[in-house]
């Protein structure tokens, strides 16, 4: 029996966990819930689930979730801030961590995680483009397993040779293919991308996903946010990931070998599919996910990424070969960037000139300590906030 903390238990991973967690009783207790403010959601996951713990992000959030608990006569211990996130995802108590808040907010407790030494399913990627060498230093150091959610990733692993372990440098890999879908714009004229709304945006032709993240894959930031995700999972560069176009979203990602194989793994786009992947591991168990009807999906089409069209992408690829705090900057700036989008101050294809002026006005430095990584991302976001303010007063 694995007992698991899913931190940011009521968004779409979250959702999607405790759905496979519902389906195995006899594998999986909850011992921790977290989210930030959604305390009817977190009320009705607490009543369904019983976890020891329930943690909220908002301290007055966190109020009413405890008259709440009380209300309903559970036994469920309620917690708040940074503190309460980073021990549900450190008690040893805890086996399993499913690391799934969006944005940097996910860093201090995913980290913790790492640093207790537990099997860490990671779906926060901003966590890893903004710390990537003391993240994984920390799973190297103190023996966690780090397995990856996010579905490019989690097929990279599961193509990757038998006993391939993460963080260290795959045997006989030439390449890795990194699919991407071109989100809802890959086909539309560039001229019209300055109109586009926020509900155009998060309406994402094949998945289904939060706010934040269905930006990041209108933009393309996505791609770019797991490219340098890749590039720590997999102890490889830049130069030895190719970013493949593949509107189907059929095949997730590919492994091509030296002696010419190239392994891929396939699915319909649901994340239940990796979820499960990660929490069974090494072995398998049934998702919920229906089988895949090569006849319905009938083609596969394959096709270059356009970078002019998608500077975000470029940006990502320029930080990722830079190193150090580059990809700190870069994540920073495109969290406030894309947060100013959704609330409509700011025009979508400002994005990206967001996050490269941001870049532009800060020196990179080495990465190699958290409290640079942290005073980097609050002074990358004073940035790009004030280069916003300025370009929405000219
Ligand atoms: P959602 O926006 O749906 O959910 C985010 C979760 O994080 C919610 O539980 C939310 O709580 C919580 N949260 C938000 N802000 C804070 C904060 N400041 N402190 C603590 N908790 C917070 O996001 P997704 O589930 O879509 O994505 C989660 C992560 O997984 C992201 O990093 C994303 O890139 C990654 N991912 C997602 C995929 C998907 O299909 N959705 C696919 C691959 C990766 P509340 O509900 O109270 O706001």
């Amino acid at each position: 029996m694995q007992a698991v903390t899913i931190l940011g238990a009521t968004g779409s991973i979250g959702v999607s966990t405790l759905d496979v967690i519902r389906r195995h009783p006899d594998r999986f207790s909850v011992f921790a819930l977290t989210a930030n403010k959604d305390v009817k959601r977190m009320l009705e996951q607490c009543l369904e689930f019983k976890p020891r713990y329930a943690v909220m992000a908002d301290v007055s959030a966190a109020k009413e979730l405890q008259q709440a608990i009380k209300a309903e006569n559970i036994e469920c211990e309620v917690l708040s801030g940074n503190e309460g996130l980073v021990k549900v995802a450190s008690l040893p108590e805890v086996d399993t961590v499913m690391a799934a808040i969006v944005g940097a907010a996910g860093l201090l407790p995913s980290l913790a995680a790492a640093e207790a030494g537990k099997r860490v399913l990671l779906a926060n990627k901003e966590a890893l483009v903004m710390s990537g060498h003391l993240f994984m230093q920390a799973v190297r150091d103190n023996g966690a397993v780090l397995l990856p959610i996010d579905s490019e990733h989690n097929a990279i692993f599961q193509s990757m040779p038998a006993g391939y372990k993460t963080g260290t440098k795959p045997v006989s890999v030439r390449r890795i293919l990194l699919t991407a879908s071109g989100g809802p714009f890959r086909d539309a004229d560039p001229k019209t991308l300055g109109a586009v709304t926020p509900e155009q945006a998060v309406a994402h032709p094949n998945w289904s996903m939060g706010r934040k993240i269905s930006v990041d894959s209108a933009t393309m930031m996505n791609k770019g946010l797991e490219l340098i995700e890749a590039c720590w999972l997999f102890d490889v560069g830049p130069d030895d990931i190719e970013v493949v176009i593949h509107r189907q979203s059929v095949i997730h990602s590919m492994v091509d070998y030296t002696d010419g194989s190239v392994l891929a793994q396939m699915g319909n786009p649901d994340m239940r599919t990796p979820i499960a992947h990660a929490m069974a591991w090494p072995e398998r168990i049934e998702s919920g996910v229906a089988p895949l009807d090569m006849f319905s999906v009938g083609r596969l089409d394959f096709e270059p990424p356009d970078l002019e069209r998608f500077p975000c992408l470029r940006l990502a690829f320029e930080a990722a070969e830079a190193g150090g705090t580059a990809s700190t900057i870069l994540n920073a700036a495109n969290e406030i960037a894309v947060d100013a989008f959704l609330d409509e101050r700011l025009g979508f294809t400002m994005i990206a000139d967001v996050i490269e002026a941001t870049m532009n006005a800060i020196d990179f430095q080495e990465a190699d300590s958290l409290e640079t990584i942290l005073s980097t991302d609050a002074k990358a976001r004073e940035v790009a906030l004030g280069i916003i303010e300025n370009m929405v007063v000219n």
